[in-house]
């Protein structure tokens, strides 16, 4: 038994030649949102599910659509919570549904990558990026596509395929393409594009977007995620990679995902809004972060970044973004937080994960009440 605060969840790694710097087996961290929990505890039968046992047994949902797999009710509940929130344009767009926007992130590659080249194409984003997307686009060693690191030092000439993530993982920045070639093809993971985390400027209008309940409503384990796709034949494409992947996506959880994005749009619009979802989680987030910042500013080991204020649409308020993620910085001549922290019984995951240096760490804001006040207290305590 050990009695670090675990603030990341941890799951076994999955490539074989890894080696991991833990004492334990490998491990790959990513932010659990079970701070969401106590919102959908108090919410009570609200969003709940029966499913009798002879529903939802055919492979299909609707076999005329694009994604045959989608089922209709969850891609009316995505347009209107989109509508809703004003964070994304569903006008024109095809919406594929995946298991998580992992599997989208992976049917997106495999859509976007042309065919008849003789080199894998080159997946790029600017450091610090989402530790998955070099694990996941190399996984598999594919002949379509390798990932290229930084974009920001990318200057291959030719096509290439450029990850944006906004607000990012894992510095909470709103972010745009950095690469200037010409042949460019993007994948906007919008996954922190909520309320919650950040003012909600303009509805995100780009070609390939990707969406998550697991850290929009919390759901992790829903295992759902969904594209709004503009190009018919790309939509095409990522909708025959899942096919073969994994022959469409759980019906039940669309059907359950679907309860949840109808309770948060109707909490929204409705009379009770002090008590919608997006009112709960940006409270939550406010004050996380205020004592996250009071904890650094008293322990003065540490730095983290300061967010410029933004009209939030939505919320019609002006706010300071508020990260799903602390990316926090020791200063002075500690030159491995990750270890560091560690000895103080708090376990992050270190920079160099995320294509920079070790002096960052990652930390989820997204843990249980009990977890994170622990996590606070002890930064706030730590002296050279
Ligand atoms: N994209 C980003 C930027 C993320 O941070 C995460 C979760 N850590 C994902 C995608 C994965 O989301 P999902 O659970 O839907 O697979």
């Amino acid at each position: 038994m050990h009695t670090h605060v675990i603030i990341d969840l941890l799951i076994t790694g999955s490539h074989h030649c890894l080696r991991s710097p833990w004492p334990i087996p490998q491990w790959q961290l990513i932010g659990d949102p079970t701070m969401y929990e106590s919102y959908w505890q108090k919410k009570g039968d609200e969003t709940t599910v029966v499913i009798p046992g002879w529903q939802f047994m055919s492979y299909f949902s609707d076999a005329t659509r694009l994604c045959w797999f989608l089922e209709p009710e969850f891609a009316e509940q995505i347009v209107r919570l989109h509508n809703v929130v004003g964070n994304a344009v569903t006008e024109n767009r095809h919406i594929v549904v995946g298991t998580g926007s992992t599997q989208l992130f992976q049917a997106a590659l495999y859509a976007l990558s042309p065919c008849a080249e003789a080199e894998p194409i080159s997946v790029v984003s600017a450091a610090p990026y989402y530790s998955s997307y070099p694990l996941i686009t190399d996984c598999l060693k594919s002949r379509l596509y390798k990932w290229a690191g930084d974009a920001r030092s990318f200057s291959k000439n030719g096509p290439y395929i450029e990850l944006v993530t906004s607000p990012n993982n894992p510095d909470g920045f709103a972010r745009r393409s950095v690469v200037n070639g010409s042949e460019g093809i993007l994948i906007h993971d919008l996954a922190y594009y909520w309320p919650q985390y950040t003012p909600i400027s303009s509805p995100a209008n780009y070609d390939l977007m990707l969406f998550t309940v697991s850290k929009s409503t919390g759901h992790a384990g829903m295992r759902i995620g969904w594209a709004l796709v503009k190009d018919e034949d790309v939509a095409r494409k990522m909708t025959k990679y899942i096919e073969i992947n994994t022959i469409g996506v759980s019906k039940d959880s669309q059907v359950r995902a679907a309860k949840v994005l109808k309770v948060i749009s109707d909490n929204s619009e409705g009379p009770n809004e002090g008590d919608s979802f997006f009112e709960f989680s940006y409270r939550v987030m406010a004050k996380r972060w205020k004592q996250l910042r009071e904890a650094v500013q008293q322990s003065g080991l540490f730095s983290v970044s300061d967010f410029p204020p933004q009209l939030c649409m939505f919320l019609n308020r002006v706010f300071e973004p508020q990260p799903a993620f602390a990316w926090i910085k020791c200063e002075g001549d500690i030159d491995n937080c990750e270890s560091f922290l560690r000895g103080k019984k708090i376990l992050t995951r270190g920079g160099k994960h995320f294509g920079v240096s070790p002096k960052y760490v990652r930390i989820s804001m997204l843990d249980r009440d009990k977890n994170y006040e622990t996590f606070v207290r002890r930064l706030s305590t730590i002296r050279s």
